[in-house]
């Protein structure tokens, strides 16, 4: 345990040491300056298991000043605060700079895991605010803080939400919401979209600089490649095509991929119109503001790659050697065999999960013997609009040996025998490998969660929360912690969505 860093006057003192992380790229990449402080603020919630990270404990938050500096309004000892610079594409349309409009990192500290970025979103104007306030509202910083921690505990890489702090301060969006700062913390915030930024400005020392940054830190292998920074985009694609496996399979949509909103290091970043799938729908848009649904469920892993194209692009003049044409065909060829590798990762990772979903040993063939079993079964999702959490969990306790115990999962279906035709096939295949129902069950409800953030149970922790009643979100946190577990009283979470739910609009409002 490293020697805990005082606070300052008012400030919480830190259970870690830190170091200059991302700060030590030097000016070209950052400005520095102070959050902007919020009127009277008050703790919403802290997430037990995130302050962990940084070695608080559940009491952290009573800890004197620790409101006040995650509300951004006294600057710790510890803190070197700043806003980074990035650019990237939105919509599939250049959109120039960017950058931590609204975000500013507090510290990097350094734990037992490895190095934390600590940083404060919401926390006031940066250089980077363009037209906007620098401002999170109440309503999204929850839907952040709890999908973050969700995802966690669901297994799949994301960054992490430790605090909300809320303000009574008025925030203009459609309507007059308060103000909130959500602290989260990652090993690095760094997007597609900061290579994308040094690359538009064909600055190529600061582009090199930040790849080796990005290597040396987090990717150390690829320095072992004759070729780093084409291994540091084979490296990303990897991690790229394992998160889409993961999304897809908890049916989880982001919303907004744009290229400033995809890590690195392969993390799920930037929460806003995120949705997980309620009734499935291949199609579905759970952001309002995509009315082309560019975003789409079923987009995601090609939207994914063709954002690693724009990575690949910025990335090029790394390995660009030779003049004219020639050079340039050369690093083209390159960038596609360092981003080829994707296409068999994400179709490996695919069916290695929802061969797990379902249960099933792989296939004495290839994994594509697999296909047709699931292509009928998202056809058949699909078209009858089956709840997919509860289809999955339901599914794990049928019998591979007739139908006596399909009805929770069965009366999902509207069109029962259409749910017979394919469960014969499935209890076909559970039979020919001489499946084990109880250790097959036991297995299907580890992967299949029980309990997902769908937008309705979000809902009602915010509508509950502007009525100072903080006690849903913690409540709805606990349960999502445990998401693969039985919680005998919190069924309720675990129901179909109410119609009042199929009112909801989500969108980049934020
Ligand atoms: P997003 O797509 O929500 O991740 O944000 C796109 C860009 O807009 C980023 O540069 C954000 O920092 C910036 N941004 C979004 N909302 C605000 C806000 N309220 N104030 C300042 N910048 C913002
Ligand atoms: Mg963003």
């Amino acid at each position: 345990m490293p020697d805990p860093l005082p606070g300052g006057d008012g400030t919480a003192a830190a259970p870690f040491a830190t170091a200059p992380g991302f700060a030590e790229l030097g000016s070209r990449f950052f400005t520095r300056l102070a959050p902007t402080p919020l009127p009277s603020p008050y703790l919403v919630s802290v997430s037990a298991p995130a302050a962990a990270l940084l070695g608080w404990d559940a009491h952290a938050a009573t800890q004197a000043g620790f409101i006040e500096t995650f509300a951004g309004n006294q600057v710790p000892a510890w803190a070197d605060p700043l806003a980074s610079v990035y650019s990237g594409h939105q919509f599939g349309v250049w959109a120039g700079q960017l950058g931590d409009g609204r975000a500013i990192r507090l510290a990097e500290a350094r734990t037992a895991g490895g190095p934390m970025e600590i940083q404060l979103k919401g926390a006031g104007m940066t250089p980077y605010s363009r037209m906007a306030d620098g401002r999170a509202v109440l309503r999204s910083s929850i839907r952040e803080y709890l999908c973050s921690e969700a995802m966690a505990a669901l297994g799949i890489p994301t960054t992490r939400a430790m605090c909300i702090v809320g303000s009574d301060a008025p925030i203009r969006r459609e309507t007059v919401e308060t103000a909130a700062v959500v602290a989260r913390l990652a090993p690095s915030f760094i997007r597609f979209g900061h290579f994308e930024h040094f690359a538009a400005r064909e600055d190529i020392g600061a582009l090199r600089q930040l790849a080796d940054f990005v290597i040396d830190r987090f990717m150390p292998a690829c320095r072992e490649d004759a070729q780093p920074y084409q291994a540091l985009l084979r490296e990303v694609s990897l991690r790229t095509a394992e998160l889409m496996a993961q999304w897809q399979a908890v049916g989880f949509c982001h919303g907004v991929m744009n290229t400033d909103n995809m890590s690195i290091l392969g993390l799920t970043i930037d929460y806003g119109p995120f949705g997980f799938l309620d009734a499935f729908d291949a199609n579905h848009i759970c952001n309002h503001t995509d009315s082309q649904g560019r975003y789409a469920y079923s987009q995601q892993p090609q939207v994914a790659f063709w954002n690693l194209h724009c990575l690949a692009q910025a990335l090029m003049p790394l390995w660009r050697e030779g003049e004219g044409e020639a050079g340039k065909d050369a690093a083209v060829e390159a960038a596609r065999a360092a981003l080829d590798p994707f296409r068999a990762r994400y179709a490996a990772a695919f069916f290695r999960r929802y061969r797990d979903k379902l249960g099933l040993r792989p296939p004495a063939g290839r994994d594509e013997d697999d296909e047709p079993l699931l292509t009928s079964l998202f056809q058949l999702l699909h078209e009858q609009r089956v709840d997919y959490t509860l289809f999955w969990r339901n599914l794990a306790r049928i019998s591979s040996a007739d139908g006596s115990r399909d009805a929770p999962v069965r009366d999902l279906f509207p069109d029962r025998a259409a749910w017979d035709a394919w469960a014969g096939t499935y209890r076909a295949r559970l039979r020919a490998e001489q499946s084990d129902d109880a250790a097959r069950a036991a297995a299907m409800l580890a992967v299949n969660p029980k309990y997902v953030l769908r937008n309705h149970l979000a809902e009602t922790a915010i509508r509950r929360a502007r009525e100072k009643d903080f006690g849903e979100v913690d409540r709805l946190l606990a349960v999502l912690s445990r998401p693969f577990d039985e919680q005998p009283g919190a069924e309720a979470y675990a129901a179909l969505p109410p119609d009042w739910a199929a009112g909801l609009e989500v969108s980049c409002s934020s």
